[in-house]
């Protein structure tokens, strides 16, 4: 039984008109780099047809498999099953709407010959993207090379190309609040990046509401960084001291001047004001404790419900090493 060289992972959730058109332009990539590919479906709870299709594509080639999971568990989630099912030496990670250029896997595969065990596709442009959400994009790499764990290379997502040995780190990661960008910075190893322009989605919309994509900014940061723990005690700290020095002026205007203070509005505004710093770093903690709950509980993070093609439908008339994929 040979085992694939090079394995495509791609997540999907209710892509049903994407699946066939992101079939043809794939395989005919994956043919010129070896025949001893699997494409991975994770499909992520889709609510359409989106099986039925990967089904009808399974069904003429094997190569092509799926691991449906039992319900929607968020993309992150759906790579994090994807690496688990994936057999080759190198795996790609890609989008299923034609955003991320299938030909670029050739460009990818290239690289990682030449010794990196990591290739990331950087875009070279977010023009596909409203203004408030590419500014708010940039602020949020800003904050986390400023107070992250580790730096992010900037524009880089997830359509990238990772080695055997990163893919087994990845795996190992139990995390269930995954920042998928942030653990590919953080298991490290020999990267590079090659820029590409991003196109526009075939069919359907986004699956990012602004919402989400804030919760997903936020996920990233509490899971790479304390410093939204940490801003309270500095806080805590500036603000004693403006209270003491506030308390000194009054002192001292009370010994010039006497008694003659109506201080009522300005209570009420430091009463408000202060129980709304209080709440927002309970919030902050409470959102960390949330975390730890969540990991605490050790639930599998996800749960697979079907698998299509895989180990045992890889054609054995591909049992030979395929030359071009050979490793300098
Ligand atoms: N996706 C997924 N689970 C989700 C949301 C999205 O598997 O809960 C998949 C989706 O089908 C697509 C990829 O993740 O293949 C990227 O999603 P999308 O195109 O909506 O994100 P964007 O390109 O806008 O960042
Ligand atoms: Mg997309």
């Amino acid at each position: 039984m040979a085992s694939p060289k090079l394995s495509v992972i791609i997540p999907v959730h209710n892509e049903s008109e994407n699946i066939a058109p992101l079939c043809a332009r794939l395989l005919p990539v994956l043919n010129r780099i070896t025949s001893l590919w699997e494409v991975i479906f994770v499909d992520d709870g889709s609510r359409d047809d989106t099986l039925a299709r990967i089904r009808t594509v399974n069904h003429d080639e094997p190569r092509i498999g799926a691991v449906s999971l039992s319900r929607n568990f968020g993309k992150e989630i759906a790579i994090a099953a994807g690496l688990d099912h994936a057999r080759g030496d190198a795996v790609v990670i890609m989008d299923a709407d034609l955003q991320h250029p299938p030909e670029m896997i050739e460009t990818f595969v290239e690289r990682w010959k030449e010794g990196n065990l990591m290739v990331y596709g950087q875009r070279t442009d977010r023009s596909d993207e409203t203004r408030v959400k590419r500014g708010f994009a940039h602020l949020f790499y800003r904050l986390f090379a400023r107070f992250g764990e580790i730096p992010l290379p900037e524009g880089a997502g997830d359509f990238r190309l990772i080695d055997q040995r990163g893919v087994e780190v990845l795996r190992s990661l139990g995390e269930k609040a995954r920042f998928s960008k942030g653990l590919y910075a953080w298991i490290g190893f020999k990267s590079t990046g090659v820029p590409f322009v991003v196109e526009e989605r075939l069919h359907g919309t986004t699956k990012w509401s602004f919402r989400k994509l804030f919760r997903f900014a936020f996920d990233g940061m509490a899971a790479f960084s304390t410093v939204p723990l940490r801003i309270w005690t500095y806080l805590g700290f500036l603000i004693s001291f403006m209270s003491i020095a506030t308390a000194v002026y009054f002192l001292v205007r009370t010994l010039l001047f006497g008694t003659d203070l109506p201080g009522f509005p300005s209570l009420i505004v430091s009463v408000m004001f202060f129980s709304g710093i209080q709440l927002m770093s309970l919030g902050i903690i409470g959102e960390y404790v949330g975390r730890i709950f969540a990991e605490v509980k050790r639930r599998p993070l996800y749960v697979v419900q079907e698998r299509l093609g895989g180990a045992a439908e890889v054609s054995s008339s591909l049992v030979q090493d395929d030359p071009r994929l050979r490793r300098a």
